[in-house]
């Protein structure tokens, strides 16, 4: 675990930063790909943990939700436009095109089981010690977390922190091909600039400082 703040640890599930999870206070926020249960139950052994929530209920985020949250019996929570996905399983629903052969491969070896949702989050709700902001456009129910007291920020994919080919650290729009309306994304990674966070977190790549997202928002126009 990496520790990029007050009571906020990125947990790597895969090599190079490249898919991440975050302990926020005694929350959970993403769970990786399916097979990702044994390494974050490694990883969060001997923490107190006592929630899970979803930045968005795609295979690279809720794989290993249902396994980690029946393990340590954590209520799971997520935005209410992702609930039917975070509980199904089926979690194409927000691809432009959920027949694509990308998707359905995402569908089949990275998607986790469904599991119950016992908490909708929205705009404002607290939760771990930060507080819930509405980021949708990579899906439609996406949202990030926020502390103003010292300005850490989880976009998860609101913001991708890496070339998702080479891996290399570098800000970038989510990816087209899995995204819901870019349009609506650029809005809200203009609202996550707007807060002016010191710190910024993404599930996929390495946490950068405020003024790389300020730079790239900038970048948008
Ligand atoms: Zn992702």
């Amino acid at each position: 675990m990496i520790q990029i703040a007050e009571n906020v640890w990125q947990i790597p599930v895969m090599p190079r930063q490249s898919v991440n999870c975050y302990l926020m206070g005694d929350v959970l926020v993403d769970a990786g790909v399916k097979r990702s249960g044994p390494k974050l139950l490694r990883a969060l052994q001997g923490k107190a943990v006592s929630g899970h929530a979803l930045t968005h209920a795609h295979p690279d985020h809720q794989g290993a939700t249902a396994d980690v949250c029946k393990a340590l019996n954590l209520p799971l929570m997520c935005h209410a436009e992702e609930r039917e996905a975070a509980e199904t399983g089926h979690v194409l629903g927000s691809f432009p095109n959920p027949g694509s052969l990308m998707a359905r491969m995402q569908q089949r070896f990275f998607a986790g089981a469904g599991h119950p949702v016992a908490r909708v989050l929205a705009e404002g709700d607290q939760v771990g010690g930060f507080e819930v902001i509405e980021t949708p456009g990579h899906t439609r129910g996406h949202i990030s977390f926020w502390r103003a007291s010292d300005g850490v920020l989880i976009a998860g994919d609101a913001v991708v922190g890496m070339n998702l080919l080479t891996t290399r650290p570098q800000l970038g729009l989510p990816l087209g091909i899995a995204t819901w309306d870019m349009e609506v994304a650029r809005q809200s990674i203009a609202k996550l600039a707007a807060l002016s966070p010191r710190k910024v977190a993404f599930g996929h790549g390495p946490a950068v400082d405020g003024a790389a997202l300020a730079a790239f928002a900038d970048s948008l126009g």
